[in-house]
Formats: C-alpha cells, sequence, structure tokens
C-alpha cells in the first residue's frame, strides 16, 4: 500500500499550501466578520484552474484525478472553510452533474463558463419541508410543449445569491400519478426565478446560503439533466462524490485548528511553565493530531477508491461520518486549550468551532451516513 501523493498531486499540495498562506488566511477573518462572498479569491482560484478540476479538456475545464480535488479543498479548508464549500458544491456537485448527466447542448452552455469562473454553480435539492427525506419534495415540474413549468420553495441553497446557474431537483409524472423526481438546470436570470432570502448561519459567513423561490418558473425541455424521472438517482450519486469533499473540508480545518492549538500551548504560560507542558494538554494534542490524520487517511482512501472507479459508496460515507465528527470534537479540544482566548474572536479558533458544526449535517447528517454504511454491509 503507497501513502505517498504522486508528484503532480505533491507539487499540487504545494501551490495550494502557499496560495492558502499568501492569499486566503490573510483575507479569511474580514470576510467572515463582513459576511462577504469572496469573490476575489474564486477569482483568482479560477486562474489557477481550481473551477475546473472536475470538467474535462473539452469543455475548456482541467480534470485532475479526485484525489488532487480533495487535496485542494483540504487546503482552501484550512485558509477557509466557507471558500471550501463555495468550491466544493461548485465542482463537485454543480459541474460533476452537468459532466456526468447533462446533454452536449448542457455541457458546452455551462462547463466553459464554469471552468473559467464566469459562472458559479449552485445545487439545490433541499426544501423547507425536506432534507433527509428527498420523497418529500414539495416543488414540481410539469412538462407543457418543448418546457417545464416549474413551482416551488428550495431552501439552503449554497452560492445561492451568487451563482450563475443552478442544479435543480423537482418532482415530475404527477399526472400520471406517479411521484418521480427530475434534475434541470436554471440560469439565475430566468423569469419566475428569484433568490428570496438569505439564512442567518451560526458559521459559515463568507459562504452565502439562500432560499430560492420558482414560480411559474419556464424552461426548455433541454434543460432537463439526464433522463426525467432519474432525479433521485443523480442526485444521491452526486452526493455520495461530494460528501468526500465535505470529509475534505473537516480535515483542512482540522489540520488548522491543531496548528493553532499548538501554537497556543507554546507561547501561553501557566504556574511558571508553558501550559504545553501540562500532560493534560499534551494528551489533547495527540488526540487532535491522531483523529485528523485518520481523518485524512480516510478522506484519501474514498477518493482513490473512487478514481479506481471501484465502489465507492461505503467508503464516502464512512469519511464523511468519522471527519466531521472529528472535526467537531478537535475545534472543541483546540478551544479548550486556548482556555478563556479560545471564546474571544481574537483567535481564529472561536470561527473554526462554529463553522465545524455544520460539516456533519449538510451533504446527508451523520445520521444518514450511518444508514449508508449499514445498509451496505447488510448487503455483502
Ligand atoms: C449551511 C448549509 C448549507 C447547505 N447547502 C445546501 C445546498 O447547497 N443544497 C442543498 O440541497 N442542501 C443544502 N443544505 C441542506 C442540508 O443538506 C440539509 O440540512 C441536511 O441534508 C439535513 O436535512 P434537514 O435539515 O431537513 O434535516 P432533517 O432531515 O429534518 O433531519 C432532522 C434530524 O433527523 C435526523 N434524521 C432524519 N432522517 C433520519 C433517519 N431516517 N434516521 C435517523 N435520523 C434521521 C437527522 O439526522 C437530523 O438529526 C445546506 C444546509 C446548511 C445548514
Amino acid at each position: 500500500m503507497n501513502f505517498e501523493l504522486n508528484e503532480e498531486q505533491t507539487l499540487l499540495k504545494e501551490m495550494m499550501q502557499s496560495f492558502t498562506q499568501n492569499e486566503i488566511i490573510p483575507a479569511a477573518r474580514t470576510l467572515e466578520e463582513k459576511h462577504e462572498f469572496p469573490k476575489e479569491l474564486i477569482r483568482k482560484l479560477a486562474d489557477l484552474g481550481i473551477l475546473g478540476m472536475t470538467i474535462p479538456m473539452e469543455y475548456q475545464g482541467n480534470k485532475t484525478d479526485y484525489l488532487s480535488l480533495m487535496i485542494t479543498l483540504e487546503e482552501i479548508g484550512r485558509g477557509l472553510p466557507s471558500l471550501a464549500v463555495i468550491l466544493s458544491v461548485h465542482c463537485s456537485l454543480f459541474c460533476y452533474a452537468i459532466n456526468h448527466y447533462g446533454s452536449e447542448e448542457l455541457k458546452h452552455k455551462y462547463l466553459p463558463r464554469a471552468a473559467q469562473g464566469e459562472i458559479l454553480g449552485a445545487f439545490s435539492l433541499t426544501e423547507p419541508g425536506a432534507g433527509s427525506d428527498v420523497t418529500r419534495l414539495q416543488t414540481q415540474a410539469v412538462r407543457k410543449g418543448d418546457s417545464y413549468i416549474l413551482n416551488g420553495t428550495k431552501a439552503w441553497v449554497s452560492n445561492g445569491t451568487e451563482a450563475g446557474a443552478f442544479v435543480i431537483f423537482a418532482m415530475t409524472e404527477l399526472d400520471s400519478g406517479k411521484k418521480k423526481m427530475s434534475a434541470f438546470v436554471v440560469d439565475k436570470d430566468t423569469a419566475g426565478f428569484r433568490v428570496s432570502k438569505i439564512e442567518e448561519k451560526m458559521g459559515l459567513h463568507a459562504s452565502l446560503t439562500a432560499e430560492v423561490v420558482l414560480e411559474d418558473c419556464r424552461v426548455p425541455a433541454t434543460a432537463l439533466l439526464g433522463e426525467e424521472g432519474k432525479g433521485t438517482s443523480i442526485a444521491l450519486h452526486c452526493l455520495d462524490c461530494s460528501r468526500i469533499g465535505i470529509a475534505a473540508q473537516s480535515v483542512g480545518l482540522a489540520q488548522r485548528a491543531l496548528d493553532e492549538a499548538v501554537k497556543y500551548a507554546q507561547q501561553r504560560e501557566a504556574f511558571g511553565q508553558s501550559v504545553a507542558d501540562f500532560q493534560a494538554i499534551q494528551f489533547m494534542l495527540a488526540d487532535i493530531a491522531t483523529w485528523t490524520e485518520a481523518s485524512r487517511l480516510l478522506t484519501y482512501r474514498a477518493a482513490c477508491t473512487y478514481d479506481q472507479e471501484q465502489a465507492f459508496s461505503r467508503q464516502s460515507a464512512m469519511a464523511k461520518l468519522y471527519a466531521s465528527e472529528a472535526a467537531n470534537k478537535i475545534a472543541y479540544l483546540a478551544l479548550q486549550i486556548h482556555g478563556g482566548y479560545g471564546y474571544s474572536k481574537e483567535f481564529v479558533i472561536e470561527q473554526l468551532y462554529r463553522d465545524a458544526r455544520v460539516l456533519s449535517i449538510y451533504e446527508g447528517t451523520s445520521e444518514i451516513q450511518r444508514i449508508v454504511i449499514a445498509r451496505s454491509l447488510l448487503k455483502e
């Protein structure tokens, strides 16, 4: 078993480490404080080819193996978790879905612009009354001639205020009595489409999350992604893939918490010595470092399993479950090591603690990951 990154992956990791250090970390605090979408950083990442990492060259992308994308999201997550989720949704959900399921027309229409950063993508499955249980979706898409008319409300749309186009899931085949989900690509300037609210969140303040309303929103039948009625399998396949990205985001956040905890423990003194000299603090650091490394290994393994074209659903769920839960425990302990200053906005650990909380919720809660893992075990 080889635990080494290859030469290209190593160079990419070094490039992203330096981008995070020199570009992201200096800007992060202000972006979070002002709830400001990191447009300038996204433009620079587009110039580096990062926005096209799931898009083939024929559509002006820069498609890499999936592990390379995970290394990238991990490094970005170390600097600004908000930016990691923005990119994860764009690359692993929006672009990925169109590349895998889109017609040539849809691919040519969206992928080159998405690769160049001219448009950002969103992926909108959740509704106010339907999160884990997607069979409860209320949004409808009714076929009228060569169009579909969409009506409904979509909730918790990451990139919702900034995206140029959205992959939107809606129920079709209502007339026949059969309720089946389908997926559509909808432009933000389509008549009947509007952003109705920006969520006020506990963390990830630089990643804007919106509610979107569709009122007699007419899209051409060619906006259908894949076949009509196949939306559930499209959504589940895309989420299987993209939740490895949330695991990578968790690893990046955990690594930053570890780095900050080590630095603080060595600087802070109590009872005439550095707090790093207390065994209680050393044990916390040891646990944080071990959980971070275990999360990284599970994440990289899930990505490699995908790259080797093997069944990866269980690995993906395990990586997401473990890394997101570990990131929460890690942020808790790293804040504890900071003592009272950990509770102050002066130190980044306060932000990491809040940002970690959502990792075990979005793209499938920890309970849903356990269901995926258990089902795959019992099926064997
Ligand atoms: C910041 C943020 C960004 C998001 N971005 C997006 C996005 O871009 N696109 C998108 O489509 N969605 C997005 N979401 C939505 C997210 O994916 C959902 O919140 C998540 O899937 C959970 O759904 P829910 O909130 O409806 O919880 P519910 O499904 O109502 O779950 C409530 C509780 O019940 C548990 N539960 C539910 N079913 C079961 C079961 N069968 N067994 C055991 N326990 C169960 C859950 O684990 C949870 O603890 C985002 C959410 C947040 C907070």
